[in-house]
């Protein structure tokens, strides 16, 4: 076990998601599935490929290509959020050894990030509910530990706190500073939350769901173009050995990935959509340059507020896994097809 974890450091491991096809139709919409081929019916395939739209040459030939991609896992339309929370959950039991763990979901709108991350019965609670458990097993052995949460949300490379009082928290301008000696990222005048129990812990994220639907009356389908970023801190102390650990958990839903076009944007919407392009470009660009860069080279984390905020969570000690989550359907197969690419690049790393 403690292997396999070594092993994910330093790498990007994504995992394909592919959410169910009826989940997202009105009544008597009409949904074609795209093709799309699994593995197997299982949950630990690596293969997904699927077939793009059909063109029609001039003789009137229909040819339809398909798109083989691979990734560290594939999870079908019929795996639900107990079954991949399984395949996270070493990686987040690193935290608790101090690792600084970054848990992205990347994709449209509609496929199924927020379900996959959802504060609910996501990834998040469960995350939270398997550190606390593990924290108690460890007291016996001498450690304490001082759980601490933060939620917040970038919008228009704005910072708002997710569990400040509602409409009071936009005005405050919140900054990112680094501690670089301690290597630690501070924002000012952000809510912290202890958690000191698992109840605590529910009620943050109600709070935070609470505020952002207060956001969301304000600016149309506003979480679908933010960034939400729910921030663990994990600070261990053995009382018989004195050692001591500092973990970060992460947990990222990304904004919508789709192809936002910049001509027919006019006003809030155009700042919008050169918030999201240039932050989640950004953040290909630093996994690339990490990638690709000798030790000590530039890593342009500077660029966007959610690359700098997570600085010190994308490099030395830390793990990164990427949810690419992706639609089924026939209509959204250019942007799965997207998607699944940046997805590629990021494994690639
Ligand atoms: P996103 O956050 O990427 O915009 P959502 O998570 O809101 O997408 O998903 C869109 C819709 O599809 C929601 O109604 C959600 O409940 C549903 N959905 C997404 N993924 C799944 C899944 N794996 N199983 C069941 N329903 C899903
Ligand atoms: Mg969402």
């Amino acid at each position: 076990l403690h292997n396999q974890i070594q092993d994910l450091k330093g790498k990007f491991r994504v995992f394909c998601r592919v959410r169910p096809a009826h989940s997202n139709a009105a009544d008597g919409e009409k949904i074609e599935v795209a093709d799309i081929v699994y593995p197997d019916e299982r949950a630990d395939g690596q293969e997904i490929q699927i077939y793009g739209p059909s063109s029609e040459s001039a003789m009137g030939n229909i040819t339809t290509k398909v798109h083989p991609f691979s990734f560290d896992k594939v999870f079908t339309p019929r795996c639900d959020n107990e079954e991949v929370f399984l395949e996270i959950s070493q990686l987040v039991q690193s935290a608790l050894d101090g690792y600084n763990v970054c848990i992205f979901a990347y994709g449209q709108t509609g496929s199924g990030k927020t379900h996959t991350m959802s504060s609910h019965d996501g990834m998040i609670p469960r995350a939270v509910e398997q550190i606390f458990q593990t924290c108690e097993g460890l007291k016996e052995k001498g450690w304490k530990y001082m759980l601490e949460g933060q939620f917040l949300e970038i919008y228009n490379e704005n910072i708002n706190d997710l569990l400040g009082k509602p409409n009071r928290s936009e005005k405050i301008n919140h900054e990112i500073r680094h501690d670089v000696k301690e290597q630690k990222t501070v924002v000012t005048d952000l809510t912290t939350a202890t958690l000191d129990s698992p109840e605590k812990v529910i009620a943050i994220l109600r709070q935070a769901d609470n505020n952002r639907s207060v956001a969301a009356t304000k600016s149309n389908e506003r979480s679908s173009r933010s960034h939400s970023v729910f921030i663990l801190k994990i600070q261990g102390k053995n009382y018989l050995t004195g050692e001591q650990c500092n973990g970060i958990l992460n947990l990222v839903d990304l904004a919508g990935s789709e192809r936002l076009s910049q001509s027919q944007a006019i006003g809030e919407r155009l700042k919008e959509t050169q918030a999201i392009n240039k932050s989640l470009s950004c953040l290909g660009d630093v996994i690339y340059a990490m990638s690709n860069s000798r030790e000590g080279a530039h890593i342009p984390y500077r660029n966007s507020k959610l690359t700098y905020l997570l600085q010190y969570s994308l490099s030395g000690n830390s793990k990164t896994l990427m949810f690419v989550n992706v639609s089924p359907l026939k209509q959204h197969a250019n942007e799965t097809i997207n998607s699944l690419r940046f997805a590629t690049k990021v494994n690639n790393t």
